[in-house]
């Protein structure tokens, strides 16, 4: 049966491998269309090229980025690494700065990917005490001239929201492109291809699909060329994302909106519920008054909310004692609120801080945590119980 006497009413899950061509004339013909890197070719050739399951999925997106284009990738890293391998050009590859408060396995593959293995002039700017230092920043640019500056909005676990205004301003007078890995702000928060980034990524995986049940990861952009590129880069280094994962993303993806403002509500919510509960210490989340970096969240985020991640402390005689009431804590919550370490689920996760992030953060007690979308009172009584207990 041919597809076009189909009369579905959703996406078909398309999982062949290869397409059929039928003869020469049109074999030609798409290959030839091939190697213009078409985001929606006429004809699909091979799925590991482009595969139309992967393609609608790739328009939902982009019309959630407000940009001209999206490509979808098996994992978050790889995301990453189409991006920036776009930039990479043999000998003329230009230094590239990355902010250092950003994802744990991003600085993994800087260290063991860009520097180790591909010896590339990498360079990182680091927070001070948490906060951007931008003369610091345009002394860099300056320096160093990078081909591109890549940066998270909101940084992980602190949750420090940079003034992304101030950044993006920086770079560009120093004639940096801007990545952005939006993964935390999320579409719903901000849309910083409207803002003049050039390329943006996304791990999928966490609030975009929101069920923990894929990997997944977009590129998006605007402009053709940096398409073309990541659309080469994308299909000669094998990165793919499978039809059937593509699919379930497309479902999940549509009920996104709705999920991120519960997570946000929710979110905001128990901020406030631990930051007066006598057993917590500090409460790290952007929307609280106390957080160092408020004025930046407000001027990003406006009114819409905050986003679903908070991190707090327990308190503790001391950091002994902290870090046995974190782990009864932890405990207490295993079959309610388990520790997992990923996050932007429909269901709230937890992760002590210290075990994972190690030397980096030697913080005893603290914890993140993925604020789900549950009934707001549930949530606030088993994270009761749970305090009453330790
Ligand atoms: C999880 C995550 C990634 C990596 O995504 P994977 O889907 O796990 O490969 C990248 N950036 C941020 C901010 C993340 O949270």
């Amino acid at each position: 049966m041919k597809k076009k006497e189909i009369n579905a009413s959703h996406t078909p899950l398309y999982r062949e491998a290869g397409f059929n061509l039928q003869n020469s004339k049109r074999t030609k013909e798409a290959f030839a269309a091939e190697l213009n890197h078409a985001h929606e070719p006429d004809d699909y050739i091979y799925s590991r090229y482009r595969n139309p399951t992967v393609v609608a999925v790739e328009k939902q997106i982009m019309e959630l980025e407000g940009c001209n284009w999206a490509l979808l990738v098996e994992t978050g890293m790889a995301a990453i690494d189409v991006a920036v391998s776009v930039f990479q050009k043999g000998a003329a590859t230009r230094p590239w700065l990355f902010f250092h408060e950003i994802y744990g396995g991003t600085n993994s593959f800087i260290d063991t990917v860009l520097i180790k293995r591909r010896n590339l002039d990498v360079h990182r700017f680091y927070a001070k005490e948490g906060l951007y230092d931008f003369v610091e920043l345009e002394r860099m640019l300056a320096e160093i001239q990078p081909e591109f500056l890549y940066f998270e909005a909101v940084s992980n676990p602190m949750l420090i929201v940079a003034d992304v205004k101030r950044i993006m301003e920086l770079a560009k007078q120093y004639n940096a492109k801007i990545i952005v890995d939006n993964t935390f702000g999320t579409p719903y928060l901000w849309k910083p291809l409207l803002d003049g980034a050039d390329l943006v990524i996304h791990s999928a995986t966490k609030y975009l699909s929101g069920h923990g049940n894929i990997t997944a990861g977009v590129i998006c952009g605007n402009d053709e060329e940096l398409m073309k590129e990541a659309i080469e880069y994308r299909k000669w280094a094998g990165h793919f994302l499978s039809p059937d994962d593509a699919y379930r993303l497309g479902t999940q993806v549509k009920s996104f909106e709705l999920r991120f403002q519960k997570h946000c509500d929710n979110a905001m919510e128990l901020a406030e519920y631990l930051e007066n509960h006598p057993k917590i210490g500090e409460v790290l989340y952007p929307g609280l008054e106390s957080h160092p970096t408020r004025k930046e969240a407000v001027a990003l985020f406006g009114d819409k909310g905050f986003g679903g991640m908070l991190t707090f402390d327990i308190k503790g005689s001391s950091d002994e004692d902290k870090r046995e009431k974190c782990n009864r804590f932890v405990a207490a919550l295993e079959d309610t609120i388990p520790l997992v370490p990923t996050l932007g689920e429909v269901d709230t996760i937890l992760l002590p801080v210290e075990p994972v992030w190690g030397a980096k953060y030697p913080l005893p007690g603290v914890i993140r945590l993925s604020v789900g979308i549950e009934n707001i009172e549930k949530l606030k009584g088993l994270i009761g119980e749970a305090l009453k207990n330790i």
